[in-house]
């Protein structure tokens, strides 16, 4: 039951994040929003109150354990416990190896890896102790199979996939009751494209995208679903997006 979960949401300022805000706190949860853009934070959880809905938001840097902690905090504070995390704030600068971006690909390891392992890192305490919790992360279809262009960014994503198939088989093994659920998005309409500074790639993507991209709210149904399981079973990953991309 989703209705009155507690929800962390990372990346809740835009596209897959916002439109995820929406749908669960619709469907009775809790939610607290964390992103960077708090003006765009401020504006989702008025929309979300507005509906009839509760949402709590902070200024939230994925990249400083600090923020991560401190967003933990606020859920307790706020509701008195935290239920699930969904770690889905992410950057997508893709370009090929030879033009040697190599600020971006550090961006890239720091936002898309450590803000995953510092949200992690952040509820493992909480999870544990209450020996109950639900972690999901974004990865991406670039996390399971190889795309050019999309080698530190499906490097990335690779690592997401890892860590939380690790994690799953660790929690069952612990006992801690633990659940995971990795989602590995294809073309979704968001502004994950402006994040692109190679000319050639972002003509191809956005080409990939006018083509077949769908809109965030249509697989939003998804991340509901896997909190919407029942406590003792989970779905541990999910590819969805458009039925027409190849
Ligand atoms: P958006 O660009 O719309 O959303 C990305 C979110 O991540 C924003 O809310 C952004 O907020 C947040 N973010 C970026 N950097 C940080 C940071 N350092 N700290 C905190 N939040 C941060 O794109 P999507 O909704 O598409 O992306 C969501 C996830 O889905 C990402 O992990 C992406 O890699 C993944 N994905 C998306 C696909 C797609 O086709 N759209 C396909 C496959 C995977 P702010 O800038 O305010 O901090």
């Amino acid at each position: 039951m989703i209705e009155n979960k507690v929800i962390i949401i990372t990346g809740a300022s835009s596209g897959i994040g916002e439109a995820s805000a929406k749908l669960l706190a619709e469907k009775g949860a809790k939610l607290v929003l964390g992103a960077r853009r708090e003006d765009r934070l401020k504006q989702i959880a008025g929309d979300i109150a507005a509906a009839g809905g509760e949402a709590v938001y902070q200024a939230l840097d994925v990249t400083d354990p600090a923020d991560n902690e401190a967003i933990v905090k606020l859920a307790q504070d706020r509701f008195g416990r935290l239920d699930a995390i969904f770690l889905n704030a992410g950057i997508m600068p893709s370009s090929p190896v030879s033009a040697l971006k190599t600020g971006e690909w550090r961006q890239m390891v720091d936002v898309n890896i450590n803000g995953v392992l510092n949200g992690v890192a952040a509820v493992m305490p909480v999870f544990t102790a209450q020996k109950s919790g639900h972690i999901l992360a974004t990865s991406s279809v670039a996390g399971l199979k190889a795309y050019p262009g999309a080698s530190v960014y499906g490097g990335t994503k690779w690592f997401v996939r890892n860590f939380m198939e690790v994690l799953r088989m660790e929690s069952a093994a612990e006992g801690t009751n633990i659940r995971t659920a990795t989602l590995y998005p294809a073309a979704i309409n968001t502004e994950l494209l402006d994040t692109i500074t190679d000319a050639g790639m972002a003509e191809g993507m956005h080409g990939l995208y006018k083509t077949y991209g769908i809109s965030p709210e249509r697989i939003a149904g998804v991340v509901a679903f896997a909190l919407d399981l029942p406590e003792d079973m989970t779905v541990n990953e999910f590819t969805v997006g458009p039925a027409s991309q190849p």
